[in-house]
Formats: C-alpha cells, sequence, structure tokens
C-alpha cells in the first residue's frame, strides 16, 4: 500500500505528515517558516526519518507559478513572505527523493482533501473557502482544480459596501474594501478593536460578517455553479457564523437559483469543513494520492481506481 508525505507550506510555519488517510497519520511535525535554506532542509530532514514514501503533494502560500510547462513551476512568486520569492517548492523535495510530487495552492490542497476524505466526497464541482487572517477561495470544476491564468484569488473579489452601515475602510493593502479587506480576521479586528474570537455572539460584528460573505458566497455560486461550499478558517469556528452566512445568502439570491439543492438544501449547499484545521495537510496528503496515480510510473492497481 503507497504511503504519501503532504506538506502545508505556511507562511508562519509548514506541517508536514507522512500518511495513507486521516486515521493513518504515521507522523507529523511543524517546522517554523524562517528561511527558505532553513525551512526546506528541516522539511527534507523529517522525510528523511520518517520515510519513505511514494509521493508528495505540497498545498502552498503563494502566489506560485502553477503552469506546468513552466520552467519555474512550483516556484514562489512575488510573495510579501520576505526573503521566499521565487523560492523552488518542489525541486529540492525531487532532487532528494525522486517520487512524483504535487504543488497546489493551499485553499486548492484543501478542496482536493475535503474532496477526497471531508465534506465534498462523491461531488465533482465544490468550493473550499477560507476565511482566517486572509480570505481565500479553491474550486474544483469538473472533477479538477481550477487554476486559470495563475489561481483564483477570490478573496479579493469586490462585493457591495454600504459606507452609512460600515464606514471602515478595509484593510487590504491592494484594495482597502475587497473581501478580504472587510470581513478577514485582521479586517474585524481593525475595525471593532478586539480579535474576532473576543467578539460575543451577540455583537454586532457578526452579522455584518455574515452579510460580507454571503456576498461573498453568492457570487462565487453563480460564477462557478458548485455542488457545495465549504467554509474554513479561523473566523469560520464563531458559533453561528454559517447558519448566518446561510440566511444572509438566501436572502440575497431571492429564488434565482430555483434547484432544489439551493431552495430547500443551503444547509447542505453551505457548510463547515469535515477535516477542520486538518484540511491543509491532508489535502496535501490527497495531492501526492493523486500525482502517484497519475504518474507513469504508477502500479496498475492504482490506476484501475
Ligand atoms: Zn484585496
Amino acid at each position: 500500500m503507497p504511503v504519501f508525505g503532504g506538506v502545508e507550506a505556511g507562511g508562519t510555519k509548514f506541517v508536514c505528515a507522512v500518511a495513507t488517510a486521516p486515521e493513518d497519520v504515521r507522523a507529523e511535525t511543524r517546522i517554523l517558516t524562517t528561511s527558505p535554506d532553513q525551512t526546506l532542509a528541516q522539511m527534507l530532514d523529517f522525510f528523511d526519518r520518517f520515510g519513505p514514501v511514494d509521493a508528495i503533494g505540497i498545498s502552498a502560500f503563494g502566489p506560485l507559478d502553477l503552469r506546468t510547462e513552466s520552467p519555474t513551476w512550483g516556484h514562489l512568486r512575488s510573495t510579501p513572505k520576505a526573503g521566499w520569492a521565487g523560492t523552488d517548492l518542489v525541486g529540492p523535495i525531487r532532487e532528494r527523493f525522486g517520487v512524483p510530487v504535487a504543488i497546489d495552492t493551499d485553499v486548492n490542497g484543501a478542496a482536493v482533501g475535503e474532496g477526497r476524505w471531508g465534506a465534498a466526497q462523491g461531488l465533482s464541482s465544490f468550493v473550499y473557502l477560507t476565511v482566517g487572517t486572509g480570505i481565500g477561495g479553491g474550486a474544483i470544476v469538473d472533477g479538477r482544480p481550477l487554476h486559470g491564468l495563475m489561481h483564483p484569488e477570490m478573496g479579493h473579489m469586490l462585493v457591495p459596501h454600504d459606507w452609512s452601515r460600515d464606514p471602515f475602510a478595509g484593510v487590504c493593502p491592494y484594495h482597502g474594501d475587497c473581501l478580504e479587506g472587510l470581513a478577514s480576521g485582521p479586517a474585524i479586528e481593525a475595525r471593532w478593536g478586539e480579535a474576532p474570537e473576543a467578539l460575543p455572539l451577540e455583537h454586532a460584528a457578526w452579522p455584518l460578517e455574515a452579510a460580507y460573505l454571503a456576498s461573498g458566497v453568492v457570487n462565487i455560486m453563480l460564477a462557478l455553479s458548485p455542488e457545495r461550499v465549504i467554509m474554513g478558517g479561523g473566523v469560520m469556528e464563531q458559533a453561528g457564523l454559517i447558519g448566518a452566512v446561510r440566511q444572509e445568502v438566501r436572502a440575497l439570491l431571492r429564488d434565482y437559483l430555483d434547484v432544489p439543492a439551493m431552495t430547500a438544501g443551503l444547509d447542505r449547499a453551505i457548510v463547515l469543513p469535515d477535516l477542520g484545521r486538518r484540511s491543509g495537510v491532508l489535502g496535501a496528503v490527497a495531492l501526492a494520492e493523486a500525482a502517484l496515480k497519475a504518474s507513469p510510473d504508477a502500479p496498475s492497481t492504482s490506476k484501475a481506481t
């Protein structure tokens, strides 16, 4: 039975795991994201110690070069994370271990993980949206992660901003009041002077948050026609927020998407992740599994599945 390596490469930490499935994680570690040399060396050491693995998947912060024909495929592009722009995340792994390597955005990775083992099993089109330090979305369309020109940046979509209800200018350094600028964790904290987890259920922050997130979700539903939108990230851990988002989505759609899954079943169309905070690293493991299946040397048994 093949064994996989997964790397959730984040701006503050790299989570690395050796696993075959969520219930069979054989080793796991957290490495602080310091310099590329130091962090990648620790990652390679982890797989040296706890391998061998048959393939490795990476779900990474970005922006990333994901054009498979590009000479810099798997490299970080101009990231605000100091020292990391241009870093090759794939090359060092391939050189050391010679196994198939897959890379995708952190949110596409989480989407793949939820599709494989979580809240989107059996679906071919769905979106994973994370609402935390930033907002980002990964889309699976007809069974494949959507990349497009670069990759979707759903957090930066523009949403209606009623300045009389919410005079806050937003925190996005590029756009001010894009979705991330208005509704990410840092936006909530800047607007109300308290971290999201410190704001009680009845605080005015939450209806406003639900309204912004619902605008984003409606735009995603109308643009991509997903069967389900999975909403993860730290902000979504607020009790009741997912229900408030569903109500706002229903109000905004006005019965326009007249299919039973939308009109009757919003509680199944907009859901929390099943894998919770483990979406990222398990998504990377799922990327590794897919990479092995797609590789020319894959054993015929795994190709047949
Ligand atoms: Zn923005």
